[in-house]
């Protein structure tokens, strides 16, 4: 097994030697358990795409402690914006990625070849410290097999990981406050675009600097850069094993001789199930995105044939719960 350690000042300094010596490291941030490498290092990148079998087309978020690592990795200009100020001023440090113009210190394996670049300062205490101690910008995607369900705890990152995959060890800093990934908004256009649904909803961001496009997967296209597919774009991400079906209305399908799991927003089903989560019994949408993915970890080891989600109201956070359980269910097999 990986070695899991609680984040302690002591293996902190390990985790950062690991990532200084070109390793990787799996650590929490506020939306999920990130898997680390120091960014400006293509060798250690190669490792990150390497042990989460993730197509090189997809490019990797870049997480820097503060304002200053911004500068030597965007060009000279973009850094300057009045939009990315404002945008740095409220929603920093936290669950909002901003994606910009890059400098030649990025090296083109982070940004699948794109002019930009992807750059996010966590809130997570962990997360910082573990930036300041290695001393550079940590490229990281979600510590999970590319598709798969994304961990929101250290253990989580364990279980979905073999020795042999080259991850020195697992910061553990408790469950993720936010649960879902950071939302993504390009400003390297005219006009902002929002490549992913994420912790901060997009009112929120319309509500500082006006409206923003919604990035299709076309759109995420530059003329002069080949186009990735991004994550938060294709249609199938974030799957458990087993089958997804979210459900339209509330009411179940008996599949006869079957062993059914049902996701609920706040209440149960209406008939028995094999496995029954609840996301928030409150109906806080915040919870529910804190909960989501470890129910869905737990409803996923159940050994079921199928698991029935419910909607959540698409409010806030529950746009991005929505993006997430749409994809969960077409990334396991269900259209
Ligand atoms: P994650 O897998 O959560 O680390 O998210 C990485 C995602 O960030 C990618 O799949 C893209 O959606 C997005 N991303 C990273 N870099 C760029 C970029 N230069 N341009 C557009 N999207 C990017
Ligand atoms: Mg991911």
């Amino acid at each position: 097994m990986i070695p899991l350690l609680p984040a302690t000042p002591q293996s902190l300094l390990q985790a950062a030697s690991e990532l200084q010596a070109g390793r990787l490291v799996a650590f929490p941030t506020e939306t999920v358990y990130g898997l680390g490498a120091k960014a400006t290092d293509a060798l250690a990148l190669a490792k990150v795409f390497e042990a989460k079998r993730r197509p090189f087309f997809d490019p990797l978020i870049i997480h820097i402690a503060d304002r200053e690592s911004m500068a030597p990795l965007v060009a000279p200009s973009a850094a300057a914006g009045a939009r990315v100020k404002l945008l740095m001023d409220r929603f920093w440090p936290g669950p909002l990625t901003l994606v910009l113009p890059k400098s030649d210190a990025v090296p083109d394996l982070a940004t699948s070849g794109l002019p930009t670049v992807a750059l996010r300062m966590p809130s997570h205490p962990v997360a910082l410290a573990l930036i300041r101690a290695a001393g550079f910008p940590i490229a990281a995607p979600s510590a999970n097999p590319f598709g798969r369900l994304s961990p929101t705890c250290a253990e989580h990152v364990r279980s979905a990981f073999a020795e042999g995959d080259g991850i020195s060890l697992i910061l553990d800093g408790g469950p993720c406050e936010v649960g879902v990934e950071s939302t993504i908004l390009s400003l390297a256009g005219v006009t902002p675009m929002l490549l992913r649904e994420g912790g901060i909803p997009r009112s929120e961001i319309e509500a500082l600097i006006g409206p923003v496009e919604i990035g299709a997967a076309s759109a995420a296209a530059s003329a002069s850069g080949p186009r990735p597919l991004a994550p938060g774009q294709l249609e199938g991400h974030y799957a458990p094993r087993t089958r997804l079906k979210l459900l339209t209305h509330t009411e179940t399908l008996p599949l006869a001789g079957s062993r059914l799991g049902y996701l609920g927003f706040r209440g149960g089903p209406r008939e028995p199930h094999a496995a029954v989560e609840i996301l928030s019994p409150d109906g806080d949408l915040r919870a529910a995105a804190a909960n989501l993915f470890a129910c869905l970890h737990r409803l996923d080891r159940a050994g079921l044939d199928l698991i029935y989600a419910e909607p959540v109201p698409e409010t806030g956070l529950g746009v991005a719960i929505m993006d997430r359980l749409r994809k969960a269910a077409t990334g396991s097999g269900i259209e």
